[in-house]
């Protein structure tokens, strides 16, 4: 029975479904799948996910497609993530075939969740994994629990596909240099809550954080990446402390088959001055057209979009990044895993 969800009015929110899919590891082995309709999990309190931070997780998305079919969006490439990510921490990397296995049972099982096509809205999969070892010295667990839960979510852009701005502070920083930033790691997060939240108080929709070593280069755009649009060309950073975005690696893709040439390499911040269109890019939101860039520190203000629309690639991005997604262009690159 399909659920009664106004789905384009949905937040990116936690909505419960039916089902969501775990496996422990343990005695140095992957156990069975382990479907479950409950949505808490009982962990022992001196887990190492509660003290010191060994949480890991992915974000992807599951599509009804034009043709009916769900597609799911590059789901090997969140595979091969995780593994780094847990690598990262010292967790213990998910067999890439387990990843998919659960992924594509977890959208299975609650496919009255995924919004039809057309809603704009999606089925959100966050695949995490904790480590489980009660400890209460610093060492890694050798007990780790993995699970995927799915979340109806709505279209990013409710009133439509438009600019927000965001500010350049150099009160913080995201990542260490030589740390964790390349992983994707609660942890990081945390790390981050502090400059968001003062970034929104102040208007703003995101921090775009310099690189923490010289705080002479872009680094992400919160909890995205960031590309702008210079000459004609694709601009992205490239630095350690980055999380390696896949939304970013298939819009590098989209680029150069539109013709467009792509660098990944260290941008300063004076070079906001000659940017066409900039972004920040994730899969949340596709890409999110930036309009102006404040720096708050200088006082100095970059005006990136001068008619306050979201400039001609961003925009042919958006559309056809979604096309693919929906099925509704032919997935070249064989992107999607259709079920
Ligand atoms: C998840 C994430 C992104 C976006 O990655 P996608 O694979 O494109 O969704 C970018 N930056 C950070 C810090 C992230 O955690």
């Amino acid at each position: 029975m399909t659920p009664e969800i106004d789905w384009s009015s949905l937040p990116f929110g936690y909505y419960p479904t039916d089902y969501n899919v775990r496996c422990a590891y343990r005695d140095g082995k992957w156990g069975e799948i382990e479907v479950t309709q409950s949505d808490t999990i009982n962990i022992h309190m001196a887990a190492t996910c509660l003290h010191y931070g060994q949480e890991i997780f992915e974000g992807l998305k599951a599509f009804r497609g034009k043709d009916g079919k769900i597609r799911i969006f590059r789901l090997e490439e969140n595979a091969k993530r995780i593994r780094e990510s847990a690598i990262g921490i010292k967790m213990e990397p998910i067999p890439e075939d387990l990843f998919r296995e659960m992924c594509i049972k977890a959208v299975q099982l609650n496919e009255r969740f995924i919004p039809p096509y057309g809603s704009g809205a999606s089925l959100y999969i966050r695949p995490l994994e904790i480590g489980m070892t009660p400890r209460v010295g610093v060492k890694p667990a050798d007990e780790f629990l993995f699970v995927i839960m799915v979340t109806p979510v709505g279209p990013y852009f409710k009133g439509g596909f438009k600019n927000t701005n965001i500010c350049i502070m150099r009160e913080y920083d995201r990542v260490a240099p030589r740390g964790t930033g390349r992983f994707k790691i609660g942890g990081n997060y945390a790390a981050s809550l502090a400059a968001g939240e003062k970034a929104h108080a102040l208007g703003y929709s995101a921090v775009l954080f310099l690189d923490p070593k010289e705080k002479k280069y872009l680094d992400e755009c919160g909890p995205a990446n960031f590309y702008a649009i210079k000459n004609g060309k694709y601009i992205t950073p490239a630095s350690d402390s980055i999380l390696p975005s896949i939304t970013n690696m298939t819009l590098q893709q989209l680029a150069r088959d539109m013709g467009i040439e792509v660098e990944c390499r260290h941008i300063t911040v004076d070079e906001l001055e000659d940017v066409s269109e900039a972004a920040a890019c994730g899969t949340a939101a596709v890409t999110s057209p930036i309009g102006e860039i404040d720096d708050l520190d200088t006082g100095k203000k970059y005006v990136i979009s001068k008619d306050g629309k979201p400039g001609p690639i961003t925009t042919k991005f958006y559309e056809l990044l979604s096309a693919i997604r929906l099925g509704e262009v032919e997935d070249v690159h064989g992107w999607n895993t259709v079920l």
